[in-house]
């Protein structure tokens, strides 16, 4: 995974160039625009792209807002991002599945591809992870380099705005997917982005009944708009035995989409024994939670879901965007070019947008 390259006609191509980057400047709130960040160059394993359409996601917040996880994680001076599709415009000397000109995308999770979990199918939980845009230079910018191992070619009819957010969408893809969710009532705690979007593909994997919760109002509306049978408001816990009377002693499936434990009690407190519960949202602290009646008397089956899985994720994305089964459009609210980045982080920040796309 190393940057230093030792490819020479990669090097010459990126020779004395600058780009523009969204740096995090300094242990401090928000990240600051360059002009003149180096063009990085291509390792001989490595391809380079030129990014044209990002996503801001609710891990850039963080890094934005500088709280106790980014501080501890995200080294000063890299720049973010991590949601992206643009072109290849340089490859190393080894890489043999991509040409320059390729319209791709790519997985944020990179590994050395050598421990347990890789070799076995499972590189989305790899011990040697890193993710670019958090732990080394990421895809606010003119040029990102990944290893060739990590890219996604991009289907012809799949538009720049949903292939830019291939990786929220195969965190609610990998959830829906993995709790499996045809036929079966499912009850989606937490309805932000991802939350929004796992209503649209629950909806199109053939889920029976959806029911969302969130203790906001105008995202709960939307959530119905996308295909959710009703959404309940989570400040007052009466709809839980309403679903519990609609469902045969409660849904087969909880997504866990809030991270936070009053949505979690309520969750599982509507779940059904013996039911399925996928677990996304992460909470900010250690969570008092009550095992006995929530898990082990319920008999129910628990899965921690993380990231996107390599690749099934990504064929199951497409397969899914294909279909013209998703509804997207309300969910990605607004653009923005990189230099408005302020205007574009206030509007995700705010609440005021869903999605926020910026354009390179
Ligand atoms: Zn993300």
């Amino acid at each position: 995974m190393t940057q230093i390259s030792t490819d020479t006609l990669a090097q010459d191509e990126s020779a004395g160039g600058t780009m523009r980057g969204l740096i995090k400047h300094h242990a401090g709130t928000g990240l600051a625009f360059s002009d003149d960040r180096p063009i990085p160059s291509v390792g001989p394993r490595e391809v380079r792209i030129k990014v044209k359409k990002v996503g801001i996601c609710g891990t850039d917040r963080h890094i934005w807002e500088w709280d106790e996880w980014s501080a501890g994680r995200v080294p000063v001076g890299i720049i973010t991002g991590h949601e992206f599709v643009g072109h290849i415009d340089a490859v190393g000397s080894a890489v043999t599945q991509y040409t320059p000109g390729q319209r791709v995308s790519a997985e944020g999770h990179i590994t050395s591809g050598a421990d347990y979990n890789s070799r076995t199918g499972n590189a989305h939980i790899a011990a040697d992870t890193t993710i670019f845009g958090i732990d080394r230079d990421g895809c606010f910018a003119d040029y990102i380099v990944v290893p060739e191992s990590n890219v996604w070619p991009v289907h012809p009819d799949i538009e720049d705005k949903y292939a830019a957010i291939f990786d929220p969408l195969g965190n609610a893809v990998h959830t829906v997917m993995a709790a499996g969710v045809s036929a079966k009532t499912v009850l989606i705690s937490g309805v932000g982005i991802i939350g929004l979007m796992a209503v649209t593909v629950a909806k199109a994997a053939g889920a029976s009944r959806i029911y969302c919760t969130d203790i906001n109002p105008p995202r709960l509306e939307l959530a119905k708009e996308l295909g959710a049978t009703d959404a309940f408001d989570a400040r007052d816990s009466a709809w839980i035995e309403q679903v519990r009377r609609d469902t045969y002693e409660g849904v087969d499936v909880l997504l866990e989409m809030s991270g936070a434990p009053m949505a979690m009690d309520q969750g599982f407190r509507a779940l059904r024994n013996g039911g399925t519960a996928a677990l996304l949202g992460l909470p900010a602290r250690t969570v008092d939670f009550d095992f006995n009646k929530h898990i082990i008397f319920k008999g129910c089956t628990v899965l921690g879901i993380n990231g996107r899985k390599m690749w099934d994720t990504w064929y199951q994305m497409e397969k899914l965007l294909l279909s013209g089964r998703l509804e997207l459009d309300k969910v990605i609210t607004h653009e923005y070019p990189i230099e408005e980045f302020d205007k574009a982080f206030e509007t995700m920040i705010s609440g005021a947008g869903i999605k926020v796309l910026m354009n390179l």
